[in-house]
């Protein structure tokens, strides 16, 4: 089936407005035109994969490849720090083709994680590889190295630290109602992703992520749960943001993929999808999702930066505060 081709990428789910007031306040290189412009430059970073040739996977790996590069977003180089202060980053990749995938949990060596999900797809049986064995993968396979938390990682991570009731165990500080977020009045959900539908009408979704901000050391989220972070069969491709205990819980992505594939719009896959996240765990997440006749970023949290770039739009739609639904 032909597609449109059409790129869409997130800068995560949550509260942006507390995290552009404590960047304000902290003396950090971050507002909202330089998120704008990230996810902008990012899903055209996709599209121009797209329009030389590449296929919808190469379009959702470049796009996070460059949101991971960026340092805005809490993936690749901005990685956000676990509570023992070290990078522990999840990424996975989905192609309709086959269908396929590859992930990366709990790693820290590569700058770009995607990159060593999609290698783990294509040069091994398995789907889901972690920690050290997937950090020498990354090494034997010459993939560029991590430059280490980044200034702004290590003064969120600070000012978590500060804040903290002081002798807290770290199972206090982090449990599934993300009690050390609410106390800060902060929801770190600036993990990054991409869906794309490429003019063959094949699918690929990639997410990337340094994680929830101060979690317990070893602890993995959704990104590299296939179905849970992201999903993409023939007929539709989603990539979830949110608190990812909450999204594994709900299979969060594999339910608005399975929606796309009955032929509901992307838009209204998405909110279906949101609602039943709602009414299993009480939680709000972020979805962006892409299938051969619409593209949609929706949430039902605060905010989400997000972008959609398609030869069928003049140039690139994006919005921090307001969802976006369009028909190709
Ligand atoms: N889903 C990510 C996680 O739980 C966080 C996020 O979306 O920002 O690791």
């Amino acid at each position: 089936m032909a597609g449109v081709p059409v790129v869409v990428v997130h800068g995560g789910a949550g509260d942006w407005r507390v995290v552009f007031e404590a960047a304000r306040r902290e003396g950090l290189d971050l507002d909202e035109g330089r998120v704008l412009e990230a996810v902008r430059a990012a899903a055209l970073a996709g599209l121009e994969a797209l329009e030389g040739g590449g296929s919808a996977l190469d379009a959702v790996v470049e796009a996070v490849r460059y949101m991971e590069d960026s340092g805005v977003f809490n993936a690749g180089v901005g990685s956000a720090l676990d509570a023992a202060g070290g990078i522990c980053m999840d990424a996975g990749v989905m192609y309709s083709e086959g269908p396929r995938a590859g992930a990366v949990a709990c790693v820290r060596h590569p700058r770009n994680p995607v990159v060593l999900a999609r290698r783990v797809m294509e040069l091994t049986d398995h789907v889901i590889m972690c920690c050290g064995h997937a950090d020498r993968l990354a090494e034997e396979l010459g993939l560029e190295a991590h430059p280490g938390p980044s200034p702004r990682a290590r003064a969120l991570w600070s000012l978590y630290k500060e804040r903290l009731a002081a002798g807290s165990r770290p199972a206090s500080w982090w449990n599934r109602n993300s009690r050390a977020a609410r106390l800060l009045g902060i929801l770190p959900g600036d993990t990054v992703g991409a869906v794309a539908v490429d003019a063959q009408g094949r699918l690929a979704a990639a997410v990337s992520t340094g994680g929830t901000t101060f979690k317990l050391p070893g602890r993995i989220g959704d990104s590299p749960v296939p179905g849970a972070g992201f999903y993409a069969l023939p007929g539709g491709a989603a990539a979830a943001t949110g608190v990812g205990e909450a999204i594994m819980i709900a299979g969060l992505s594999l339910r608005a993929v399975e929606l796309m594939r009955q032929g509901v719009p992307a838009g209204e896959a998405g909110r279906a999808a949101l609602a039943l996240l709602e009414r299993l765990t009480g939680m709000g997440a972020g979805l962006i999702l892409a299938e051969p006749g619409s593209a949609a970023a929706v949430f039902n949290t605060a905010s989400m930066p997000h972008a959609i770039a398609s030869p069928a739009l003049k140039e690139p739609v994006a919005s921090i505060w307001k969802p976006t639904m369009i028909k190709l």
